[in-house]
């Protein structure tokens, strides 16, 4: 198989939600594509226009959604893979690669780039404060690619050395109980008091925010378009008129270490 030089592969993050969260590079890739590929909301969210096939297509196929994309760029289209927040977040991004490097040895001749998008947990942030200001880390709860004994050891690992924590995919729809499992793997280590965030479909118009300690999370309150931050033992919350505000200092003292 031959590749044709005027294709391309752009793997692009069209951020939380909001058009306003769209980059211009990610823009400037979908104006010039000629195929647009990904999982069915995200495709939704590009603009149909004449010289442009959208390929939507159902969650958890990545790995030949991916081979779409290649194989498409391959015959000399443009084609733009979508993930919501950034690609290489939980996303398209490492499954093309995935797929590229299983894939046809001339696959390693196109042109890929990947386009970063504004992620959930920096979105979500964003809205409630600063909680990510000091270290923190990022956790996918979803055991759909990794086995739960993996996830609670990484919650103790992280709770122990007091990360802020941010989680994505807090609803599991193969383990409907690992949230609230999640939950208390981490009452146990960090106790009730810790500042729990639950950002709801940030920057879209059904946005909610809300901040409880971790005594009164509870399962409930994630779905799958939640994005779960727990704060480090020093991330604390401003109070006033309007909506508080969680923030983590940018410094640790001496003797807390
Ligand atoms: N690549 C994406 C993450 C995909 S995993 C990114 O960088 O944001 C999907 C998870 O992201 C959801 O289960 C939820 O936890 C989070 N998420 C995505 N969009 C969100 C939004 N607008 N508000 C809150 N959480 C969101």
């Amino acid at each position: 198989m031959t590749i044709s030089a005027s294709g391309w592969v752009a793997v692009a993050g069209l951020g939380p939600g909001s058009e306003a969260m769209v980059t211009p590079e990610v823009s400037a890739a979908l104006a010039e594509a000629t195929d647009v590929v990904g999982y069915i909301p995200y495709v939704a969210r590009v603009t149909p226009r004449a010289g442009l096939t959208l390929h939507p297509s159902d969650n958890r196929v990545e790995l030949d959604r991916a081979a779409l994309a290649l194989d498409l760029a391959a015959q000399g289209r443009r084609v733009v893979v979508v993930s919501s927040g950034d690609p290489g977040v939980f996303a398209m991004a490492s499954a093309l690669f995935e797929a590229l490097e299983a894939g046809p040895s001339t696959w390693r001749e196109l042109d890929v780039r990947v386009l970063p998008g504004i992620t959930a947990m920096l979105a979500a942030a964003a809205r409630a404060g600063a909680p990510l200001g000091h270290d923190f880390c990022a956790i996918n709860l979803s055991d759909n690619l990794k086995p739960w004994s993996v996830i609670e050891r990484r919650l103790r690992l992280a709770a122990e050395a007091d990360f802020a924590m941010a989680f994505y995919n807090p609803r599991s729809r193969a383990r409907p109980q690992g949230f609230a499992r999640a939950l208390e793997v981490l009452r146990e280590a960090c106790g009730d008091d810790r500042l729990v965030l639950f950002a709801r479909a940030v920057s879209t118009p059904e946005e909610t925010l809300r901040i409880v300690p971790l005594g009164q999370a509870d399962a409930g309150m994630a779905d799958m378009r939640t994005m779960v931050i727990v704060g480090s033992s020093r991330t604390r919350v401003i109070e006033r008129a309007g909506s508080p505000i969680l923030y983590t200092p940018r410094s640790v003292p001496e003797d807390a270490a």
